[in-house]
């Protein structure tokens, strides 16, 4: 019964998760001095201002609650399934290995720590990279669309909506994560040998670390930090993803950046944050109720079902015509 409960609730103690104690206690640190001298609050209004429980005890926010406990349960059930990033990381090294034209170890002789450094540099900006043409499909793809939907479902943003997904799309995100750490491992190990290592502080990747300890739990939260204009072309700011799940045409398709905001930036995506009382956050549907257990993790399947089954009717029936 305990492990249960570690393995649900243990991504709060593991400082390479978002929502770790740590990273949860800075955040609110960083809030409450933003709400000090940049709102002009005191500090009990800043605390009331922060723990609001029109927001933390919303219906979005029990919602996201649940769906964070289902979500963990079915994670641990079906991880054991989902290929390894091991089994990339030695099929990729297997397959340089056959390359005639490459040579395995041939940057063995640089110095060790310019090895550690360059592969904890590529590897955060590979995820990083990844996890925006992810998400920026998400929003393309109407298969892909009817997943995330869930995520963008949230009227009101905490810390824990980062969890507020479907699990095919949480299935999704792991594949990507498994091939972006096998390319890079297997690609390192191959060109610099054996000195290849991750620099890590609590077990964390150093830029990690230091992305979540300047509050990236802050991004889902009503506290709207905007960094100086210059630096929002690099980072992404709170507020920059916060509108980025505003409900205004202005804002749609924009800042699918998980920590740098370099990839909107060259790709075109990037929104500057705005000076707003407060967004109107989550997604024009019809008549659904996303915070309903049911409809949030039935409706994306059936829309899904819907679109296969129109695009192969749509298929079948050219083919007919054509035959005709
Ligand atoms: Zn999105
Ligand atoms: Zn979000």
């Amino acid at each position: 019964m305990f492990d249960v409960v570690t393995d649900i609730f243990g991504h709060f103690l593991d400082p390479r998760k978002r929502v770790y104690l740590g990273y949860l206690l800075v955040s609110v640190l960083i809030a409450i001095l933003w709400l000090i001298f940049f709102r002009g609050k005191s500090f009990s209004n800043s605390i009331k201002f922060l723990f609001d429980k029109q927001i933390w005890f919303s219906k979005s926010s029990r919602a996201d609650f649940f769906v964070f406990l289902i979500n963990r349960c079915i994670s641990i059930i079906i991880s054991p399934v989902l290929i390894t990033q091991m089994v990339i990381a030695t099929a990729i090294f297997y397959w340089l290995h056959g390359v005639s034209w490459l040579q395995s170890g041939s940057l063995q002789h640089i110095p060790d720590y310019i090895i550690v450094m360059s592969f904890t540099i590529s590897i955060f900006l590979l995820d990083d990279f990844s996890k925006y043409w992810v998400h920026r499909w998400m929003h393309k793809w109407p298969i892909l669309w009817a997943l995330h939907k869930v995520h963008h479902s949230a009227e009101v943003l905490t810390p824990l909506t980062v969890y507020r997904t479907h699990p095919l799309e949480g299935i999704v995100f792991t594949i990507r994560g498994t091939f972006t750490q096998g390319i890079s491992i297997s690609s390192f190990i191959f060109f610099f040998g054996n000195s290849v290592d991750l620099l890590t502080v609590l077990g964390a990747n150093v830029f990690l670390f230091l992305f979540n300890t300047a509050g990236s739990n802050l991004r889902h939260s009503h506290i709207g930090i905007r960094y100086w204009s210059w630096l929002e072309y690099i980072f992404i700011s709170p507020a920059q993803h916060q509108l980025h799940h505003s409900i205004d045409i202005a804002h749609h398709d924009k800042n699918f950046g998980a920590a740098l905001a370099v990839w909107d930036y060259i790709f075109g995506s990037l929104h500057h944050s705005e000076e707003v009382e407060s967004l109107h956050l989550g997604i024009e549907t019809d008549d659904k109720n996303f915070n309903k257990l049911s409809t949030l993790y039935l409706s994306p399947v059936l829309e899904i079902i819907q679109i296969i089954s129109r695009r192969t009717g749509n298929i079948f029936s050219k083919l007919k015509s054509i035959k005709r």
